[in-house]
Parts: C-alpha cells; sequence; structure tokens
C-alpha cells in the first residue's frame, strides 16, 4: 500500500471541485551530493492539463562532477536514452537533443542550483508507469523513479 497524503490530498481535493487544483499539477525533487532522489515515485492528477517538475540540487559539488537533471520516458525507451545520453557528453547535458524517446527533461543543474520543465500531461497514458532519471553518467542506476498518471 503506496498512498500518500498527497494523494489522498489531491483526491479529496478533486472531489470538492471537479478539476485539479494548479498545486497538485506540480511537484518537487531534490538530487543531493551522494547521488540520490528523494522520490522514488510521482502521480501526476489526471486532471492536470500541464504538470510541472522542479529539480532541486540540494547539495554544494559542482554539475561537472555531480550533476543531475531529471528525464522522463516510458520504461521500453529508458535504456537507449540513457546509452544515448553518456553518448552525447556533458556539452549537451548528457541529452541527445531532438530525440522524440524523450518525454520530458530538465537541463543540468548543480549543488544549489534548481531547474524545472513543464509537460502535457495528455502526451502520457493514464495508469502507464514511466521512468525518470538522471542522465549524468553511472546515476541512472540508483538515481532513478516511476511516474505515473492516475
Ligand atoms: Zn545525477
Amino acid at each position: 500500500m503506496k498512498k500518500s497524503r498527497f494523494i489522498a490530498f489531491a483526491a479529496a481535493s478533486l472531489l470538492a471541485s471537479g478539476a485539479a487544483f494548479a498545486d497538485d499539477c506540480a511537484t518537487e525533487i531534490e538530487g543531493n551530493d551522494v547521488m540520490q532522489f528523494n522520490k522514488k515515485s510521482i502521480d501526476v492528477p489526471a486532471a492536470c492539463k500541464e504538470f510541472t517538475l522542479t529539480l532541486k540540487h540540494v547539495g554544494k559539488m559542482p554539475k561537472t562532477t555531480m550533476g543531475h537533471n531529471w528525464v522522463l520516458t516510458t520504461k521500453a525507451d529508458e535504456k537507449t536514452v540513457i546509452k544515448e545520453g553518456i553518448a552525447a557528453g556533458p556539452s549537451k547535458d548528457y541529452i541527445e537533443s531532438d530525440d522524440a524517446k524523450i518525454i520530458a527533461h530538465t537541463k543540468l543543474v548543480g549543488g544549489g542550483e534548481s531547474t524545472s520543465v513543464t509537460f502535457l500531461v495528455s502526451k502520457l497514458t493514464v495508469g502507464e508507469p514511466y521512468a525518470y532519471f538522471c542522465n549524468f553518467p553511472g546515476h541512472a542506476a540508483i538515481m532513478r523513479g516511476t511516474l505515473t498518471v492516475k
């Protein structure tokens, strides 16, 4: 059972208003100096038109050694996107530009920085688990999670 208080709140809000509040259509995730995200899953209310993800690097290390980004793909495309991102290299923030397999991504940030990305929820299938990860080389093995529209 992984019913977070956020889900309960979102559900209550939906019942009360019949539509999602803007607050429900955004979330924040933190990355730190020991290569961790503070969330293993993100739920997006299906009533949201757009969803905004803010990535906050709460560490102190520079992006050249402990950079973090947030990349969203299908589970099927995850491995390929990680491989292509590493091949793209640091000058491209480890993102293969114009890659249709990438549903959404932030830029790469270092300690103390934050960045955000907004994407259309209609691009996603309700109930399908999507993969998110940091594409800095070696990080995706640990810095990863699942995003689901519910
Ligand atoms: Zn990272």
